[in-house]
């Protein structure tokens, strides 16, 4: 029988360091992207910002519209001759459209499908090849309480599109594992960027407060952290997880 014991590790212990690792975060120039890419480089990593607005935050900017195969294809091939091959990807760019059911039209069904689910696909595909090289890549797909649960805020699309991410996620991890891919998913609950600025009045940002456990929606580095921890090795032996960051709102 396996004995655990017998696997001790002989390599350092396992860190909360990013040092010597590339990092890319889609739709980094924003909200809880940019929380990631400050908080990533902090810990040591050079971060890629892949996004539709420019930003310094990173230690380069590709301009990438991620429902673009080709933009997606030059712009990895691009951080690859820059910064050297990906060990950790971010999927977290996404939009979420608000609306009921009866006033989705099959444009925006598609639109928010393209890029919040069909985004986190063509990334991954593109970046595969480099998440493989040096065997310890990890890729942490940005999901959301209505793919869990329900959204609060958005449309059903942006709901069907989370849940897919999460089903996406556990296929991944179990496809990957044995390459030493991690794939995880970080659900966050209600944070305070301009999603739901755009989404909600004031009126109803305290509503929703109110009926969150922890009293308040969630700061960007809030989840920041938790998605930054994924990258590391002191989760090493995480894989296929969907790590709920939502103030205990159900
Ligand atoms: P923001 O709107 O603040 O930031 C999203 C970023 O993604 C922006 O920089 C935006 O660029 C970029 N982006 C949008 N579409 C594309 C595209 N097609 N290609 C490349 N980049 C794109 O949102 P958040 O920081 O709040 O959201 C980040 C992630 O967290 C999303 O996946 C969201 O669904 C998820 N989430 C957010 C929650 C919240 O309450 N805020 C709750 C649960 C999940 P630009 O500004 O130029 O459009």
């Amino acid at each position: 029988m396996f004995d655990e014991r017998s696997s001790a590790p002989t390599h350092p212990p396992a860190t909360w360091s990013l040092a010597g690792r590339t990092m890319v975060v889609t739709g980094g120039s924003r909200g809880i992207g940019e929380a990631v890419v400050r908080l990533a480089r902090e810990a040591g990593a050079r971060v890629a910002v892949l996004d539709l607005t420019p930003s310094s935050a990173g230690d380069c900017f590709v301009e990438c519209d991620v429902t673009d195969t080709e933009a997606v294809n030059a712009a990895f091939n691009e951080v690859r001759r820059t910064l050297g091959p990906v060990d950790s990807l971010v999927n977290n760019a996404g939009i979420a459209p608000p609306g009921r059911f009866e006033q989705l039209t099959d444009a925006s069904w598609e639109a928010t499908l393209a890029v919040d689910l069909t985004g986190v696909f063509r990334c991954v595909r593109s970046a595969l090849p480099q998440l493989r090289e040096r065997g310890r890549g990890s890729v942490i797909n940005v999901g959301s309480i209505a793919g869990r649960h329900r959204s609060f805020t958005a449309s059903a699309a942006y709901a069907a599109a989370k849940g897919g991410v999460i089903a996406l996620t556990r296929q991944l991890a179990h496809e990957f594992a044995a390459e030493g891919v991690r794939v995880n998913c970080v659900c966050p609950g209600l944070v305070a960027t301009d999603i739901i600025r755009r989404n909600v009045t004031e009126e109803q940002r305290a509503q929703l407060a109110a009926a969150i456990p922890l009293r308040r929606l969630a700061r960007p580095d809030e989840v920041a952290t938790t998605i930054c921890f994924l990258a590391t090795d002191a989760a090493s032996y995480v894989t296929g997880a969907v790590l709920d960051v939502n103030g205990g709102l159900y």
